[in-house]
């Protein structure tokens, strides 16, 4: 690569949920991206949103096989790899969890191997999945979790445990410079009808008047981070001078219950919907809110976007959507 040559930003998962508005931000800062998605969990709206811009490249495939050349052609010029590509929904991610799995390790094994080759530095998107359900709250990263190996979320937080693993293994091998967010819930626009997480799953019931399902009693607890925040929490980390072998914690502190989330999303739709109870999903966590000292001290960032802002924002949006697309909204 030229000295003058700014280099490419390679997103994987580009076209979902946070990736796309990653990406976004990324043009808009007047960089070159490629962005490689199996569009296994992308909304093919959001991919429309970014086809055309200048700097963007899009490539189809999955990162469990072989990166595909017209990525790898590229290796001489990447200069940073976002690894964002899993589906990040239970629901949706034990549809095919051996697909999960090895989404988690061979594919993050993959873009490794081309952050080696290309002097990449190297970002995992992990997950506040990794800390199972806790038994030390709020979660610091220096909890080691309390994960089932056995349970149906296993394919995706233990993918995540040995993505992380396989990643520090690079950097203390001086193979690759790596980052390491853990993700806490994360709503916007952009997350698809269908996803299953409880954000749009709640508001696209209101806004369709269908009941409003609440999984167990809705004591359970989870701190939503509104999407702009995060992506501006994913590219400080992904600049972070530092190349300590330490995750870092991503998302808002502001944690309720999910009865607590209906409440707020029944008030917005203005209507009576009624609210049913559903069995807990198994292995669902209990409480979840992220310590985000580390993020805060290390990267001067915390979030912005409280949840009644964001909640209303992520509202009118599925609102526009399912006017104007017609999306079948399904919980
Ligand atoms: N949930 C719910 N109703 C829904 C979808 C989810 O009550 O329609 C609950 C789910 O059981 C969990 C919480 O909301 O306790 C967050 O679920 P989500 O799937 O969004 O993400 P998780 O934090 O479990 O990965």
């Amino acid at each position: 690569m030229a000295r003058s040559d700014p280099g490419m930003i390679l997103v994987a998962g580009g076209a979902g949920f946070i990736g796309s508005h990653l990406v976004a931000r990324l043009l808009d800062e007047g960089n070159e991206v490629i962005c490689l998605d199996n569009l296994q969990t992308a909304r093919p709206s959001n991919l429309k949103l970014l086809e055309g811009r200048p700097g963007f490249t899009f490539v189809e495939g999955d990162i469990t096989l072989p990166l595909p050349d017209a990525v790898t052609r590229h290796a001489d010029r990447i200069t940073r790899i976002y690894n964002l590509a899993c589906a990040a929904s239970p629901p949706q991610y034990q549809v095919d969890p051996e697909h999960t799995m090895l989404t988690n390790v061979v594919g993050t094994h993959h873009l490794l191997r081309l952050a080696e080759r290309a002097g990449a530095r190297f970002l995992l998107t992990s997950t506040s999945e990794v800390y199972g359900d806790p038994e030390v709250h709020p979660q610091v990263e220096g909890y080691r979790g309390w994960v089932s190996c056995t349970g149906p979320r296993a394919c995706y937080d233990e993918g995540k445990r040995a993505a992380e693993a396989l990643t520090f293994d690079y950097a203390r091998a001086g193979r690759a410079q790596v980052r390491v967010a853990r993700i806490f819930n994360t709503y916007g626009p952009h997350m698809h009808p269908d996803d299953g997480r409880v954000v749009s799953n709640l508001i696209c019931q209101a806004l369709s008047g269908r009941d409003i399902t609440i999984y167990g009693d809705g004591s359970q607890t989870r701190s939503f981070c509104y999407v702009s925040d995060m992506v501006d929490a994913l590219i400080r980390l992904m600049e972070w001078r530092s190349d300590a072998l330490e995750p870092v914690n991503l998302g808002n502190p502001n944690e309720l219950t999910v009865g607590e989330l209906a409440e707020q999303v029944v008030a917005l739709s203005g209507a009576r919907t009624p609210l049913v109870h559903r069995p807990l999903p198994q292995d669902d966590p209990r409480r979840r809110r992220p310590d985000i000292s580390r993020a805060q001290a290390e990267l001067g960032w915390r979030p912005t976007v409280d949840l009644a802002e964001g909640l209303a924002t992520t509202y009118a949006w599925f609102a526009q959507e399912l006017a104007e697309e017609r999306v079948p909204a399904e919980a």
